[in-house]
Formats: C-alpha cells, sequence, structure tokens
C-alpha cells in the first residue's frame, strides 16, 4: 500500500476486489433475457417514451424489432436518431426520462427496461462492425468541427453523412469529451468510449486533430476564413470554486479531476483515495466521485449537499445507488470553512466546517449552526463552467454560448451545441441531439447557399 502520510493511499484494495467494484454496473442482456424484456412493451401508440427521449429514438420500434429476432434493424432505427446510442444506452438517466413515463412504470409494475434494450442491439452492431449509413456525393464542403465530445462527434457524422468533409479540432488527447473523460469507470468498462469514437468515425470523412485548442492554437475567424462552416462542442472546461478559506489545501481536489484520472488509471490501486472523503455538490458529478471513492476502499465517504433530497440534481436512482454503496448523503448543510492540519508533507486538510442550512422565506440562508466532519479528502462537485477564447463578437446568455432552436450563433455560419450553449441540459444525450440537429442546420444553409438569418440578434 502507497502512504502518502495524509490519510490518503493507494492500493487500499486486492486486485479482486478493484476488478469486482469497477466491472460493469449493468451487463448487457443475453439474448433470452432481451425477448422476455421486449416481449414487456406494449408499443403504444403515440409512445410517451418516445417523446421524453431528447433524440426521440423510435423506441416502440426498436423493441418491437428485438422481439422479432432482429436486433441489428433495431440498431439501424436507434442510430437513425442517435448515432452515440451505445453510449446513452449505459449513461442515459432512462429513470427520469423514457422509462420514467413508460406506461408500465406504476405502483404495480415496472417500466419497459428500454436503456438496458437499446445497449443490447447497438453492442451487437458495434460488435460486428456492421454500419448503417452511406456517404452522400461529396458536397465540396469544410467544416470545422471544434471539441470530440458528444456534440461534436454527433454533428461530424452527420455533417459526413450529408457528403460534407470535417475536421474536428480536439484540445485533448483523446476524442470522446467527458464520454472519455467524465462518466462514471462503471457505466463504461472495456475503453467503450474509443471504440465508439471509431464506430462513429468510420463512415469517413471526418478527420480529427489532437491538441488543437479553441484560443490558444487558431481563432473562431481562423475557423471561419478556412471552412464553409463551424460548430462549435467544447463543453465546459471550468470547475466552480468553493469561494471558501483554506480552499487550496492539499486533499482538496475537483471531482472532475478524480474522475479524469480515474477513467484514465490502467491499474485502479494506483489512484490514491482518502479514509474519509467529503464531496460537496448535489449532481451527477457528486455522486459518481462518491461512489468511486468508495469503489476504491474509502472507508467513509459523505456527499454534503446545501439544499434538500428533492433538489438534488442527481435522480433518485443514482441518489439509491450511492446509498447502496454505502455512501451517506447529509442535506441542509453548506461548506464554511476548511481545517488543515501539519502532516509530514506540510498542511494537510484535516476536515470541513459546515454551517447548516434553511429555506427562509424562500431564500436558502445560513442558520448560523456549524458543525465539523473529519476528512482527509475533499472533492469539489459543484458545477462546470464555460471558458474559452478567442471567440471573437460570439453572444452570450447565461455565462454560455447563446444559440437559438437550430443551434445557430450570433456570428454567421458558426453553430454551437451541447454543454457549452446557454440551453444545454447537461446530458450526454441532449449534447447528441443538439450536435444532429446543428449539423441538419448546416446542411440546410450549404444546400441553399446562405446562412438564414438567426434568431440570436
Ligand atoms: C463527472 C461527470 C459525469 C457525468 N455523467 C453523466 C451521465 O452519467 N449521464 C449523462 O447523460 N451525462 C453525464 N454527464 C454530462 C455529460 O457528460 C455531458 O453533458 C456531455 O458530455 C456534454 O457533451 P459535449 O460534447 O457538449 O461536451 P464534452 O463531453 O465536455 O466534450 C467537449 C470536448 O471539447 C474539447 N474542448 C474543450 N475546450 C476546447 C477548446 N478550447 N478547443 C478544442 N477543444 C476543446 C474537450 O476536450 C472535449 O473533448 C456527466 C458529466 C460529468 C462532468
Ligand atoms: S411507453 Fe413503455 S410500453 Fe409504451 S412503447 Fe414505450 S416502452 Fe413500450
Amino acid at each position: 500500500m502507497e502512504r502518502l502520510g495524509s490519510g490518503i493511499e493507494a492500493g487500499r484494495l486486492s486486485s479482486n476486489e478493484y476488478a469486482s467494484n469497477f466491472s460493469d454496473l449493468h451487463p448487457r442482456l443475453d439474448k433470452h433475457e432481451a425477448l422476455v424484456a421486449s416481449d414487456r412493451c406494449y408499443f403504444c401508440y403515440d409512445a410517451p417514451c418516445m417523446t421524453a427521449c431528447p433524440t426521440a429514438i423510435d423506441i416502440p420500434m426498436f423493441i418491437r424489432q428485438i422481439s422479432t429476432g432482429n436486433p441489428l434493424g433495431s440498431a439501424k432505427t436507434i442510430f437513425d436518431q442517435n448515432i452515440l446510442g451505445g453510449m446513452c444506452a449505459r449513461v442515459c438517466p432512462t429513470e427520469t426520462l423514457c422509462e420514467d413515463v413508460c406506461v408500465r412504470n406504476t405502483a404495480e409494475d415496472r417500466p419497459v427496461e428500454i436503456g438496458r434494450l437499446q445497449r443490447y442491439a447497438t453492442d451487437i452492431a458495434m460488435e460486428t462492425g456492421r454500419q448503417f449509413f452511406e456517404r452522400k456525393a461529396a458536397s465540396g464542403k469544410k467544416i470545422a468541427v471544434v471539441g470530440a465530445g458528444p456534440a461534436g462527434l454527433a454533428a461530424a457524422h452527420r455533417l459526413a453523412v450529408n457528403g460534407h468533409d470535417v475536421t474536428i479540432l480536439e484540445a485533448r488527447e483523446k476524442s470522446g469529451g467527458l464520454n472519455e473523460y467524465g462518466i462514471a469507470t462503471y457505466k463504461s468498462v472495456d475503453d467503450f468510449a474509443q471504440r465508439e469514437v471509431d464506430y462513429v468515425t468510420a463512415i469517413g470523412g471526418i478527420t480529427i486533430e489532437h491538441g488543437k485548442a479553441l484560443g490558444r492554437d487558431y481563432s473562431l475567424s481562423d475557423l471561419s476564413a478556412h471552412y464553409d462552416a463551424v460548430f462549435l462542442g467544447m463543453g465546459l472546461s471550468g470547475v466552480n470554486g468553493l469561494g471558501i478559506e483554506s480552499e487550496d489545501l492539499s486533499g482538496v481536489e475537483d471531482a472532475v479531476d478524480f474522475i479524469a484520472a480515474l477513467r484514465q488509471a490502467k491499474d485502479k490501486a494506483a489512484i490514491p483515495v482518502g479514509r474519509r472523503v467529503v464531496v460537496l455538490g448535489g449532481g451527477m458529478t457528486a455522486i459518481d466521485a462518491a461512489i468511486q471513492a468508495k469503489l476504491l476502499g474509502a472507508e467513509e465517504v459523505t456527499i454534503c449537499y446545501r439544499r434538500g433530497k428533492e433538489n438534488m440534481n442527481a435522480s433518485g436512482y443514482e441518489q439509491d445507488l450511492a446509498a447502496s454503496k454505502g455512501v451517506i448523503i447529509r442535506h441542509w448543510m453548506q461548506p464554511k470553512s476548511i481545517i488543515g492540519k501539519d502532516g509530514p508533507n506540510g498542511a494537510h486538510v484535516a476536515g470541513i466546517e459546515v454551517e447548516y442550512t434553511a429555506m427562509i422565506e424562500g431564500r436558502l440562508t445560513g442558520t448560523g449552526e456549524t458543525g465539523v466532519l473529519a476528512a482527509d479528502q475533499i472533492f469539489k462537485a459543484i458545477g462546470q463552467t464555460f471558458e474559452a477564447s478567442g471567440l471573437g463578437a460570439l453572444q452570450f446568455e447565461k455565462g454560455k454560448i447563446a444559440v437559438d432552436a437550430q443551434g445557430r450563433t450570433s456570428v454567421e455560419n458558426v453553430w454551437a451545441g451541447g454543454d457549452c450553449i446557454g440551453r444545454g441540459e447537461d446530458l450526454t444525450v441532449s449534447a447528441v441531439a443538439q450536435g444532429r440537429d446543428a449539423a441538419e442546420s448546416i446542411n440546410r444553409m450549404l444546400a441553399a447557399g446562405a446562412q438564414p438569418s438567426s434568431a440570436v440578434a
């Protein structure tokens, strides 16, 4: 066991424990299970599940195709709407989307397992390398896509299908965005994110250039000068700070960095974790960091959220999953100060002072009552922020890029989608839908020979 002299240690578990803790959360259904699960669907007319899906996949159709022994046809139905349907089958919070509104989701029954059926069909197609799209005749048009995350990949694929040549400019070493660096390890095992990038780009006409950051290596006006259209899908690269004393103390870390390091680690035993971990936040990132800290062998993991259970961005299912792994979720408390102590490697976090909160006259207010939680590692998971330069006169809303319903920005021939836009929903599936729809808008503009005027002034 590697000792860092601060309560944070690597190698807390045996190799078997790491393997079992980080195995697939929901392994793929086998053929018999898929047939049984698909038989439960009523194939509703005006199916509510389909309306709840941000990419509007024809869910009753793909389930019927599985039930008739046609998983490849089913995969085509899914990919027609969502080329990242494989990842979405793994990461979508189906419990708040399609499965929530499934007519079988009643007190006496349970919803059809739409997510797991989607995974069954898409896995079969991807494993057999089956492609369903052919590129249209070359248009001679060149499009730049900034960011190889879900939004950028979905946009690039739809543009390539329409015969355009796409160059994706990606700041990091690998493609996939948060699919590669953010999604919890147990949701995406076996290098699935990279296999999916390969599957998406196999259509042809898509070149990915890594280590190319907008704002550092080129500007938006450079792209506009060299390409017929530009799609911005850079996501959110900044993180919110706590704004409290001693936030920079050793042992206080960004949850997103911790998750990224874990995703990239070939050997999970190499990732150090505290004995007592506190996670600050109430969204999916907080839950993922907390669960993974526990799976790495932390003894005590506590999520502190400043509002109530019903206000958490993480779904009830995610909260229950955390509880089932032994994570404690404490509500109505906010961080007040970080407490440090001197150790062999200098000052290190020893705990966190929290203040209890309450809603008073409709406002979240500190009550003045405080307490201390012992901690040797604290993860900040209080939201990501949009950070980018080189964007020229682009207009913003809510600190992110302003777009109209088609994803058009305020700058001619520039579209945007995914987490970086003001109307982003911070979900993989929404980023895919926005990338795809922006690509269709770009395609219409190129076909018409001009960009129709954008609703963003
Ligand atoms: C920890 C965590 C867990 C999550 N878990 C889930 C989940 O389980 N289910 C779910 O539905 N959603 C989840 N989300 C949200 C989901 O991952 C995002 O909504 C989705 O990835 C957004 O896609 P995107 O393409 O807009 O951005 P990103 O995935 O962030 O991709 C943006 C890409 O642009 C690149 N880039 C950034 N800046 C530049 C630049 N200046 N120049 C060039 N390239 C640049 C980045 O390197 C990245 O590759 C999670 C998010 C986090 C942070
Ligand atoms: S709502 Fe449920 S039962 Fe109806 S089509 Fe969708 S999955 Fe099938």
